[in-house]
């Protein structure tokens, strides 16, 4: 790898910087960087493994779009507004098809979200990514997890659910033992491998909002950590759950799991009282947010509870966790 290593860096991923900010990018020992100064540094680092985090038949294109969007997402639940990024890239061979495309994809993510590349390591061996994202915030803007105050509302950007409907499709070529339509085909892959980063709605609620998170494990883990972090208790109405059309033509209980367990959705939650709850309706209402209130927090004094801070209801009645934890993914 030594030999073409410096040529890889060149040719696949070096270009101009967009951002004053780059005093030098790529090219040096390190890269240096011009902070704001009544900004705060935000910083996130991600790891994929394939064969773990994303199927060995994905396509460079797809690795790379993932890689950048899942780092970004953790940007989007602090509130945070990306800047650089720094790619650690491990692989097995010098494939000039596949490093052309995988710069391809990781460049029409950094352009759609105006972070620069401004660094890296090159290395051989099995295939994995590693990213870290930068981003900035106003000092004592952030999202933090321990946030959530009691009477809070709960609201969730987007669809929940289609990663794991999405994984299914990639790992059996069926979601629920069903073959699906070019167009299901098409969106859930679209879900699975760039799942845009919620920059824009974490950007805007950031004044507004308790508490966020991105979900990328599904809902009730993701959720469970405000939870603990705050010392409250989430309440979560199944029946207001934002389900993507195409899923809701399977069962209930099928929808439900992959929302509430199946991961890799990579939506925002967030959490906000009642005062600026009216901000935040206003904007769904006006379409500048997309988001769907699916809940509230309320106090932790329930110590019956499974101490797990999450309670599940569906039209008014308790929804029983063994419905979707016992739930066999994959099985058809
Ligand atoms: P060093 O030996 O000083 O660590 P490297 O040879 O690893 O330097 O890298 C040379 C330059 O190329 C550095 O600026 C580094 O940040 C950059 N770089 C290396 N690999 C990548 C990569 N995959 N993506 C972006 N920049 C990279
Ligand atoms: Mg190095």
């Amino acid at each position: 790898m030594s030999l073409t290593e410096f040529d890889i860096i060149a040719q696949y991923f070096t270009r101009p910087s967009s951002q004053a900010s780059v005093d030098k990018s790529i090219g040096d020992d390190c890269a240096i960087l011009t902070l704001n100064s009544n900004k705060r540094l935000v910083m996130s680092m991600d790891t994929m493994v394939e064969g773990r985090h994303f199927p060995e038949s994905a396509e460079a294109f797809d690795i790379a779009t993932r890689a950048l969007c899942t780092s970004l997402s953790d940007l989007a639940a602090m509130g945070a507004k990306p800047l650089w990024f720094t790619l650690g890239l491990t692989l097995p061979s010098v494939d000039h098809d596949w490093l052309a495309n995988f710069s391809r994809g990781l460049f029409s993510i950094a352009d759609q979200f105006a972070v620069d590349l401004i660094g890296g390591d090159t290395t051989q061996g099995p295939l994995t990514i590693t990213i870290q994202v930068h981003g900035e915030i106003d000092a004592g803007a952030g999202l933090m997890r321990s946030q959530a105050k009691v009477g809070d509302a709960i609201y969730v950007t987007g669809h929940l659910g289609d990663g794991a409907a999405a994984l299914e499709l990639l790992l059996s070529g069926s979601v629920a033992g069903k073959e699906v339509t070019a167009d299901v085909d098409h969106y859930l892959r679209q879900r699975f491998y760039s799942p845009l980063p919620q920059i824009t709605t974490g950007m805007q609620v950031a004044a507004l909002a308790n508490a966020a998170i991105d979900i990328s494990d599904g809902l009730v883990a993701d959720v469970e950590h405000i939870a603990k972090a705050s010392g409250v208790q989430m309440m979560i109405h199944l029946e207001q759950l934002p389900i993507a059309p195409c899923l809701q033509t399977y069962d209930e209980s099928r929808y439900f799991a992959w929302a509430l367990s199946g991961g890799d959705d990579y939506q925002l939650l967030f959490t906000a009282d009642k005062t600026q709850q009216q901000s935040i309706d206003a904007f769904i209402a006006k379409g500048t947010i997309s988001a769907t209130k699916i809940g509230e927090v309320c106090e932790n004094g329930d110590k019956t509870h499974q101490g797990n801070g999450v309670i599940l209801t569906l039209n008014g009645l308790p929804y029983e966790q063994s419905l979707y934890k016992g739930y066999q993914h994959f099985a058809s």
